[in-house]
């Protein structure tokens, strides 16, 4: 292992603001960058390798054209190289899978076919991934997965989704609504938080009854989505700045993907070394400690439920709540969140106007971002609760 990635467990390379989707809980297409400011082969060269999960992301990350160069430069660095996308381009996923069969590929898709292209904006957007990801398998690929954004309107078809990747042999992430720079966005609460958070009960218990290790802890995880949603403290301390961190396209590199305040160097102008080590870096993890937010997202979940030194392993608060909770579904007895889950603290929000869908509206204003000038000062803070 190089010096530097042992300093840090988990790295995001957002590879580019532009998407081809029009979501309505990430408005990242709304706000694309040029391609030719977009971090390049070159600045990304200067990681080191030993990262456990390095995940190529965007934006959507099958619109840089040179992706399987990214890959090829990038695969030999990590234990897992993840590329998540929205799936509207398998084919172009299709020669790197053959390549490196290995790799994780998720898709993103938020529901059943109407709310899924509702949501996302996309026209035969669910039809589009599946059969993608289908090929993906057929291609060889063996860790590949769909994965949807909880959200209220997509909540009644939770356990169904989860039914679908079950069928199609294929894994299943989720996240919540999160506002965060890298969505440019800081109006992304549940309505309703309440329903959502119990709806989120029936996909756990789900998970506990198949003999998945994976989607046992993914119940855990799951289970931080709840308190997420329900505006509670995080399950487990947030270690951003030491074990993760993430690259923007511009290659600024930033502790987390939701405060911008963050910031931790630019990789095109300094050493990896500089930007992990330096004393800017020892003192963002101090404010890191002392994070007011409750996100849950499930880079930065995933990378907080392991151990550090083994990361093949869960620290022992999820390990914990794993073995007793798979006990109790298998012998057939209730898992009673209460126990857990204090549901008589609900977070109270501003009555917020709905969500809208960019399904089939021609003409949304793009405000192509400039390499110079304040990045994400536009969208106000971004803060979770
Ligand atoms: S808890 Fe704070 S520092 Fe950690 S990922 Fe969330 S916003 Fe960033």
């Amino acid at each position: 292992m190089e010096q530097g990635a042992r300093e840090c467990m988990d790295l995001t390379v957002i590879t580019t603001y532009r998407c081809n989707s029009k979501c309505s809980m990430c408005y990242i297409w709304q706000n694309p960058t040029r391609p030719d400011d977009e971090v390049s082969p070159a600045t990304l060269e200067k990681l080191p390798g030993g990262f456990d999960n390095l995940n190529l992301t965007g934006g959507e990350p099958t619109l840089r054209k040179d992706l399987a160069e990214l890959v090829d430069l990038l695969y030999p660095k990590a234990r897992v190289l993840e590329i998540s996308s929205n799936g509207l381009h398998p084919e172009r996923l299709e020669p790197i899978i053959r390549k490196y069969p290995n790799i994780k590929v998720r898709f993103s898709l938020e529901g059943m076919e109407l709310t899924n292209d509702r949501i996302r904006g996309e026209e035969n957007g669910f039809k589009t991934k599946t059969a993608g990801l289908l090929r993906l398998k057929q291609a060889g690929g063996t860790d590949l997965g769909l994965g949807a954004v909880i959200q209220d309107d997509n909540i009644g078809e939770l356990v169904e989704l989860y039914r679908l990747t079950q069928a199609m042999g294929v894994e299943f992430a989720t996240s919540a609504l999160h506002n965060a720079f890298q969505f440019h966005k800081s109006d992304n609460v549940p309505y309703d938080r309440l329903r959502v958070a119990r709806a989120i009960e029936k996909l756990i218990v789900e998970m506990l009854r198949t003999n998945s290790v994976k989607n046992w802890f993914r119940a855990y995880l799951n289970l931080g989505l709840i308190e997420k949603v329900l505006g509670h403290d995080r399950l487990i301390p947030c270690t951003a700045a030491q074990d993760f961190v993430f690259i923007d396209p511009w290659s600024d590199v930033y502790a987390c993907n939701v405060r911008p305040d963050l910031w931790m160097g630019n990789l095109a102008a300094q050493s990896w070394d500089e930007i992990m080590t330096g004393e800017r870096a020892r003192a963002l993890r101090a404010q890191v400690a002392a994070c007011p937010q409750n996100c849950w997202m499930v880079t930065t979940a995933r990378t907080a439920m392991r151990n550090p030194r083994l990361t093949f392993l869960p620290k022992r608060k999820p390990l914990q709540w794993v073995i007793e909770s798979k006990l109790r579904v298998s012998l057939g007895l209730p898992l009673d969140f209460s126990r857990y889950i204090d549901y008589s603290r609900v977070q109270q929000d501003a009555v917020k106007p709905p969500r809208p869908s960019f399904l089939g509206i021609k003409g949304v204003r793009r405000n192509l971002r400039p390499k110079t000038g304040p990045h994400y000062a536009a969208f106000g803070e971004f803060f979770n609760r």
